[in-house]
């Protein structure tokens, strides 16, 4: 039995992520500050003997015997991570560093959650592991992409000197159940103003691209990163590639709601990516032929459902 530590755990993913790696027998530390994530995500998961939950803030050093560290917290979303700036970063650069600091100790494997921010707005399309990235050091969002960034850093560093055995999967847009109601990133905005009949918002013409991945794609895709042979460090790029306009997103989701919500267009927020996908084929390669097997569609039914029971309880 593994003991592994998941920062962030109370989140969307990391709360997918600690019940599949409880339900693979592993002993789980949850540990998490709660400015994004919630004890409501992992209620399920408390009576499993296995399962702890730790408050904690990756900024401060933390000690524990552990196996495996899934490194997570963060926060995700837009409007959360430029709420507090200063935070966000030394939640990716401190907090990178204690985690890193930590598997140094106890010799623990460790995986870092980057992201597909850390390519900015590529002038590459789709994007493969070896493009740097066209990210602006000092606009709205370069206190997540360049904090992701310098995590990156840290990690291949502390691999380089002091042999930490590490693994980076760069996530790109992530969707699914136990997504914050108010997290305000697309797809929950979308499905829950479709829900409510509420105006959906497009910023800017709804011609830039993103590309959804389902939470359980990726989720299937950390562990088997995170199993990999020692060599294997990554980064590696884990996402879906089917690509759509925030046009096309909208009117799929006011046709599987049945809605009679009207689109309106508000403006583009500062260094907007204008499109983004994957290029998976180092996953393919190194993840025995991991792919995404959910469609867009089937994710947005499940999260579609999800919402409506949320909404129907918060009445
Ligand atoms: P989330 O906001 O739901 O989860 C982040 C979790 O980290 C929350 O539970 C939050 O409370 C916790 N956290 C934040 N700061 C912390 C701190 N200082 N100490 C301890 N805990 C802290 O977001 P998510 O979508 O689940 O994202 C999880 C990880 O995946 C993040 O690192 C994010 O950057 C990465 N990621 C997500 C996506 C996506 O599309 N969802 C895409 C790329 C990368
Ligand atoms: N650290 C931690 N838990 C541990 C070991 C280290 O949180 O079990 C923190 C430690 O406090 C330090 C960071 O990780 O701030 C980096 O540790 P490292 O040993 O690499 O550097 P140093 O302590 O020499 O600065
Ligand atoms: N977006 C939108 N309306 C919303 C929320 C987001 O049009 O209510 C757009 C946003 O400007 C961006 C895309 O949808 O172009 C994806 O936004 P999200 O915040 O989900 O993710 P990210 O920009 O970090 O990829």
């Amino acid at each position: 039995m593994k003991k592994i530590l998941v920062t962030g755990g109370a989140g969307f993913i990391g709360s997918h992520l600690c019940e599949r790696l409880l339900d693979e027998g592993n002993e789980v530390i949850c540990l998490d500050n709660y400015f994004t994530g919630s004890k409501k995500n992992i209620l399920h998961l408390l009576e499993n003997p296995f399962f702890e939950l730790v408050r904690h803030d990756v900024t401060e050093p933390y000690y524990a015997e552990i196996d495996e560290i899934y490194n997570l917290a963060c926060p995700a979303s837009p409007i959360h991570y430029q709420h507090d700036p200063i935070k966000t970063i030394k939640t990716s650069v401190v907090g990178a560093t204690n985690m890193l600091g930590l598997a140094k100790r106890v010799n623990a494997k460790i995986l870092q959650a980057s992201t597909s921010e850390v390519y900015g707005d590529p002038k590459i399309h789709p994007q493969p592991e070896n493009y740097w990235g066209n990210v602006n050091p000092i606009g709205l969002r370069s206190c997540y992409d360049e904090g992701k960034r310098c995590a990156e850093s840290l990690f291949m560093n502390y691999h380089k000197q002091n042999d930490v055995r590490i693994k980076i999967i760069r996530i790109f847009n992530t969707y699914g159940t136990r997504m914050n109601t108010n997290d305000g990133r697309v797809i929950s905005n979308f499905i829950i103003q479709a829900l409510k009949g509420e105006d959906i918002t497009i910023y800017g013409d709804g011609s830039q691209t993103r590309s959804f991945q389902y939470v359980d794609d990726l989720i299937e895709g950390m562990i088997r990163m995170m199993n990999t042979s020692e060599n294997v460090i990554g980064p590696v790029n884990i996402g879906n590639p089917l690509e759509y306009s925030i046009l096309e997103l909208a009117s799929e989701i006011i046709r599987l709601t049945n809605s009679s919500s009207k689109i309106i267009f508000k403006p583009l927020p500062e260094d907007d990516p204008m499109q983004r996908k994957p290029d998976i084929s180092l996953a393919k390669e190194i993840l025995n032929d991991w792919k995404p097997v959910i469609g867009l569609e089937e994710g947005l039914t499940k999260v579609i459902t999800y919402f409506d029971k949320v909404l129907t309880t918060e009445k």
